[in-house]
């Protein structure tokens, strides 16, 4: 019986020790698993400039991640990153509101007031010819007839043209006889009234871009390919921003590939927005849907870059004009720009009589003026159409496009 009651005992406490054994192992199984520090996804590395991320705290309650305990069969991640919580929020690292409006990069253009005077170096490099030419030819000693050709030859050469050109002799001839004496510094002064005079200071030459109590003013940039009618409509816009306007852009160029993202690209550098179409749209629907975007917004001005394909003239005018009548749906157009590249002298005149027979003008806007284009086409150009040159180019960079100054013009050229 006292054997039995001994084998009773030990069973029971046989029992007792394996259900302890048992039940601490889960029990340890249990504590190892929420004692294991939660699955962290190291941040990623912020790149230079960017606000970091602190790292995803651990949930309310969980157990501080600890080392982890002996094995305990469960596969532990390799030395899991330890989570520090920042005692103190640093405030230094989130931009204050000020900083987070800084962030975008508008640019501020520069004022466009004098462009051309800062500016008059790069036009005097290859112009300064034409007025050197023509002041040494007047200071000769004696003014014969083969003179007076030679200076007739030299504004041939320089694109001025040869009504003007013939205009400007015959007024010099007769003011150099009444003048009598000829020093340079008179002849500099005359030179350059008679230069100002054949360019005219009449014409109104400003962009018209103010807008109108119906809507915005509405800016058309017509011209070939490759006469830089991007660029300019992507410059104008910075004008226009510097002289304190708001503008919207539509790119209605949509038959070659990069215009519009050209064209985005200068606006978004000053604040501008830019709506385009699909590629090989319609320009019409493009600039339709510019102007509606111009007039909700609230803008000043809506600059237009047209598509520039001079395959025939009926196409084009078919193009132009229906870009024309679709934006006066909303309003009248201000302002039809043709942009012309300087270099191509008597060419740009040809392209300038098919474009004047499509639409009507406003303005003219000559490219390239930097380069080795001859100053007297702004003279040419401008008795061809009967319309002002408003804006000229001096260069690749955003505020190389200076409004026009006939003064400022004729002391460049003059040297
Ligand atoms: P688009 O086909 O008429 O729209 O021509 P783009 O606007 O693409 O310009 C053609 C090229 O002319 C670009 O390389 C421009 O940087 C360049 N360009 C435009 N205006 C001027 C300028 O006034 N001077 C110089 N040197 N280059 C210019």
């Amino acid at each position: 019986m006292e054997y039995v009651i001994l084998a009773v005992v030990i069973a029971v406490v046989a029992i007792g020790a394996i259900t302890g054994l048992v039940v601490s192992g889960k029990r340890r199984r249990e504590l190892d698993r929420s004692s294991r520090p939660p699955t962290i996804t190291a941040p990623a590395k912020p790149e230079p400039g960017t606000t970091a991320t602190a790292p995803a705290k651990p949930a309310e309650g969980a157990a501080e991640p600890t080392a982890p305990p002996a094995a305990t069969g469960a596969t532990q991640a390799p030395e899991a990153p330890v989570v520090e919580e920042p005692a103190v929020e640093e405030p230094a690292e989130e931009p204050t509101a000020e900083e987070a409006e800084a962030a975008p990069a508008v640019e501020v253009p520069e004022p466009t007031a004098g462009r051309l005077v800062r500016l008059r170096s790069r036009l005097s490099r290859s112009q300064s010819t034409l007025g050197k030419g023509l002041l040494t030819l007047l200071s000769r000693d004696r003014l014969d007839e083969d003179t007076w050709e030679e200076i007739e030859e030299t504004l041939l050469t320089a694109d001025v043209g040869v009504g003007a050109t013939q205009e400007l002799v015959d007024n010099l001839r007769t003011r150099v006889k009444v003048l009598g004496t000829r020093t340079p510094d008179e002849l500099r002064g005359l030179l350059r009234e008679e230069l100002v005079k054949l360019i005219g200071t009449e014409a109104d030459r400003t962009v018209r871009s103010v807008k109108h109590e119906e809507g915005p003013a509405v800016v058309l940039v017509v011209g070939v390919n490759g006469v830089g009618k991007t660029t300019t409509t992507g410059k104008l816009a910075r004008v226009l921003v510097a002289d304190g306007r708001k503008v919207v852009l539509g790119a209605a160029d949509t038959f070659r590939a990069a215009a519009a993202d050209q064209l985005q690209t200068w606006g978004e550098r000053v604040g501008a927005h830019t709506v385009r179409g699909p590629e090989g749209g319609d320009p019409a629907s493009v600039a339709f849907d510019a102007v509606k975007q111009g007039i909700a917004d609230g803008v000043d001005t809506v600059l237009i870059d047209t598509a520039g394909r001079l395959h025939t003239k009926t196409g084009l005018m078919d193009e132009l004009g229906k870009v024309k009548r679709v934006v006066e749906k909303h309003g009248p157009v201000d302002e039809v720009l043709l942009v012309l590249d300087a270099t191509t002298g008597q060419n740009g005149l040809v392209q300038a009589r098919v474009f004047a027979e499509v639409v009507d003008i406003t303005g003219i806007v000559l490219t390239k003026l930097d380069g080795t284009a001859k100053g007297g086409i702004v003279i040419s150009v401008q008795r061809e159409l009967g319309v002002p040159v408003k804006l000229i180019g001096l260069g690749e960079g955003a505020d190389d496009l200076a409004p026009f100054e006939p003064g400022a013009f004729v002391d460049a050229l003059l040297g």
